[in-house]
């Protein structure tokens, strides 16, 4: 299996290669194999990406929006037209499931496009009486933004940081995670093919280095991270010495809170899906499930029945539900949380071990009796273990829920609606649900409050992060000076 793409870097317009930088192994995470070869950006690479996007940025900046718009339209459609090819490359690159990378990868990221190309030429400033004279403003791009990418949903966190960029008119330079660089070359290429001008959306592969590289440099407007809270520390430190912009979409410990009255099955359904879907490895999944008393038993029997029954096995067959994690130090890491888990005495109900599929597999794993002091309840696991907690009261799990630095999300399954909507206004969190949950559209906004991050991705807000306002007062007669 190869999925070797022509080159490392897409930048200018154009393929771009330069063997001296640090290499990159690609692997298929199904079967471990080596997929392609490939080099971290060097100093020259990351200066000719910088360069061309600034060159290229104001003209970008300044055409019509509905210009702009057009142009990303097409880049929809083709995503559209090859949606089976790139979910094929999204399952190689990640291990996610053939099922998943159809409906949610691109899918998701074309929707990005469509929705900010819709939105782009609506964005206007306004004007402001003031007796006379007037002051008006415009909304206008930051410049280059940087965007920096995490290796769960590499193609759609892509697409959702270059919609809003592109569409309003900035340029971007998009590092992938080092772990999944192929997708966004896909990205980069469609774009062209659609007519996008040379040097507005560019990528340059590396590790963190090079992430480091574009968020101190002082052509870079903004920067856009979707990764680990450590790693947006970092990264937010490094943007705020040059005054930068930022959108920092981080990790999370979210709660899924279930009432004695919710629908059960339902209820299990979602804490499935907000543990298990792309194993385990989504940042606002909801890995602490508190489960009122009187349901326990019965949730826990129906949950175990039902993780029992997933269908584990090779990503690119049709019918497998569930895949293998990303990397072998993810696998790693994730075995170790398993074990520690069991050591400080939480009660395995499912799962527990390494799966038999292939080198990277983790079986759908579920703890009971788990207490908030327990490491599984505060630290991101990033893979298919899920916590169930016993709560008795509402207020009690509010304080519960709120108690972690962490603020991603946050979900309340109830039949109670007013419950429903009076728990979710007092949880901490920045992307909520009530009788749903892990559904992000994009006409949503999506993020996080406390260390989770700041900043908004998609729906109007997005529009906030990747403009500044300009205000202009208009003097209409003679200028009234003491002087
Ligand atoms: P990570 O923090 O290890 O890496 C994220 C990206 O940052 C990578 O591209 C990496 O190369 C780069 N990077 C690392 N150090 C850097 C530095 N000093 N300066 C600049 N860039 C640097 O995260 P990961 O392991 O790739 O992804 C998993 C994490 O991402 C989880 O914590 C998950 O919750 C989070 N995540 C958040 C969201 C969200 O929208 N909130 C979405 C997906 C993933």
């Amino acid at each position: 299996m190869k999925a070797q793409p022509k080159a490392s870097h897409f930048v200018n317009g154009e393929w771009m290669e330069d063997t001296a930088g640090a290499p990159i192994e690609v692997i298929y995470p199904g079967t471990g194999e080596v997929i392609a070869r490939l080099h971290a950006g060097t100093p020259a690479v990351i200066e000719a990406a910088i360069a061309g996007a600034h060159a290229a940025q104001g003209a970008w900046g300044a055409m019509r929006p509905v210009e702009r718009s057009r142009i990303l339209m097409r880049a929809v459609a083709l995503i559209r037209e090859r949606a089976e090819e790139l979910a094929q490359l999204e399952t190689l690159d990640t291990g996610k499931p053939i099922q998943e990378t159809r409906a949610a990868d691109w899918p998701s990221g074309a929707d990005a496009l469509e929705y900010f190309a819709g939105l782009a030429p609506t964005i206007t400033g306004e004007t402001i009486p003031l007796g006379g004279d007037f002051a008006y403003t415009i909304r206008e791009p930051l410049g280059v933004c940087a965007g920096i990418g995490a290796w769960n949903y590499p193609s759609q966190i892509a697409c959702w940081k270059a919609a809003p960029a592109l569409s309003l008119g900035n340029a971007m330079v998009f590092k992938p995670s080092e772990v999944t660089p192929l997708g966004a070359l896909k990205l980069a290429e469609i774009f062209i093919e659609a007519g996008m001008p040379a040097g507005i959306f560019n990528v340059v592969q590396g590790f963190g280095a090079v992430g480091a590289a574009l968020a101190t440099d002082s052509r870079i407007a903004k920067v856009s991270l979707t990764g680990s809270v450590p790693t947006g520390r970092k990264v937010y430190a490094a943007a705020a010495a040059g005054m930068k912009h930022v959108t920092m979409e981080l990790g999370g410990k979210s709660p899924l809170i279930v009432f004695e009255d919710a629908d059960i099955e339902s209820a299990i359904g979602a804490a499935m899906l907000g543990n298990f879907y792309s194993s385990g490895q989504i940042c606002s999944n909801g890995t602490r499930v508190f489960v009122q008393k009187g349901i326990k038993a019965r949730f826990l029997s129906r949950l175990a029945e039902r993780t029992a029954a997933i269908v584990a096995g090779d990503p690119l067959d049709d019918s497998v539900q569930f895949g293998p994690l990303v990397s072998a130090a993810q696998h790693e890491k994730v075995m170790g949380y398993i074990a520690r888990a069991q050591a400080e005495g939480a009660r395995l109900v499912a799962g527990g071990a390494a799966g038999n599929q292939g080198p990277l597999f983790v079986q759908p794993t579920v703890f009971a009796d788990v207490t908030d002091e327990m490491t599984l309840a505060r630290e991101e696991v990033f893979g298919p273990v899920m916590a169930v907690l016993d709560f008795e009261t509402e207020e009690e799990v509010i304080a519960r829920a709120n108690g972690t630095e962490f603020g991603l999300a946050a979900g309340v399954f109830t039949a109670d609606l007013a419950r429903g909507h009076r728990v979710i206004a007092r949880l901490q969190a920045g992307t909520c649900w009530i009788n749903a949950y892990n559904l992000t559209p994009v006409e949503m906004p999506f993020g996080a409050v406390k260390a989770s991050g700041v900043g908004r991705e998609n729906s109007r807000a997005a529009v906030e992060h990747y403009t500044q306002v300009k205000a202009v007062y208009v003097g209409t007669g003679p200028v009234d000076s003491p002087y």
